[in-house]
């Protein structure tokens, strides 16, 4: 795809749902894509804030290779300003570090030394260097790797288009259900995440979700209600959504932790809902995969590893069920 296109005497880019309309030597929200004249320039290309070998159940995905390692990498930008950002050191930050640049190649090199099956793009916003990883994708499928997408699901629908056949899974933040928290705090907004929710879909690559539930912010009954029903009714029961705990980081230091009955309210609403594949991510509870079938364990985990896989060609080992996911 064309990343940007021409608007009377300004540059659209393409890559994220905002469409920055940008003059010459503008950067857009993101603070990364500049207008530099004939094109819009990917300020971050090459330029890697953070890269891990990282099991793939950190990302978090569950349904993906289990068991194996990712290499894992970000720049630095977001799109989005959300207040409790983990990883606001790198998103929030604009400077960009060009004392080491590593080209596509490098990094798929790099992932096959360390034995990783697949690359994400992670850490910070993905879809506004998506120039850069979508070079190391396309390198990385040449030699067999999987790539990996973990994004706040606010992707041009051009990008998620152009995802099709190059980027194998995605998680997606579902960062609360209203709309007011995603334009007054975040960034964004609600209907185009939910909408690129059902495009990822539609396009065929593997999907699940991810809610940070964070006090007093989009920890209702209701509204975590609204999130289950969504998964059901507008994607399906089989998409894994994983719960994850919130601690006070970056501005959003006041908040309290969230509370083990919080985090259990939301499993049992998704549960009750009739969701399959409903995860207490990042304090180990409800964190294995059983058959839908006939509620055997496929999958043991403990933090962030697999600790016992028991699936046998995609398979449950005892019914034979097809387990949803790529194994
Ligand atoms: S990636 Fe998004 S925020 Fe950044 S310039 Fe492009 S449209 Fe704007």
């Amino acid at each position: 795809m064309k990343y940007y296109k021409k608007e009377n005497d300004r540059l659209v880019c393409l890559l994220c749902s905002y469409y920055c309309k940008l003059k010459e030597g503008q950067v857009g929200i993101c603070g990364v894509n500049k207008n530099v004249g004939t094109t819009v320039e990917c300020l971050v290309y090459g330029y890697i804030s953070a890269l891990n070998a990282d099991p793939i159940e950190k990302k978090p995905l569950y349904h993906f290779l289990p068991d194996t390692k990712v290499l894992s990498l970000g720049t630095v930008g977001c799109n989005f300003k959300c207040p409790f950002c983990q990883n606001h050191g790198i998103s929030q930050e604009k400077k960009i570090d060009k004392s080491r640049y590593l080209s596509p190649k490098d990094v798929v090199t790099l992932a096959l030394r360390n034995n990783c099956k697949s690359i994400a793009f992670t850490y910070n916003e993905p879809t506004i260097f998506y120039p850069y990883a979508k070079d190391i994708a396309i390198e990385a499928k040449k030699h067999g790797l999987k790539n990996v997408y973990v994004s706040n699901g606010f992707e041009s629908s051009e990008v998620i288009d152009d995802m099709k056949g190059i980027i194998d899974a995605v998680n997606i933040d579902l960062k609360c259900f209203t709309q007011s928290y995603y334009k007054k705090e975040l960034g964004g907004n609600l209907e185009q995440v939910l909408e690129n929710l059902k495009h990822f879909k539609r396009n065929g690559i593997w999907l699940e979700i991810t809610t940070l539930i964070v006090p007093t912010k989009n920890d209702s009954k209701e509204e975590l209600h609204n999130i289950a029903k969504f998964i059901k009714n507008e994607l399906d029961i089989y998409t894994p959504w994983h719960i994850s705990a919130f601690h006070p980081d970056y501005k959003d230091l006041d908040l309290p932790h969230t509370s083990v009955e919080s985090l259990k309210l939301a499993f049992d609403l998704g549960k009750k809902e009739g969701l399959k594949y409903v995860y207490i991510g990042n304090v180990n509870l409800g964190n294995n995969t059983s058959c839908p079938n006939c509620n055997e364990v496929l999958l043991k985990r403990y933090r962030f590893k697999t600790i016992e896989n028991n699936i046998i060609g995609g398979n449950c080992p005892k019914c034979n069920y097809k387990v949803e996911g790529v194994f």
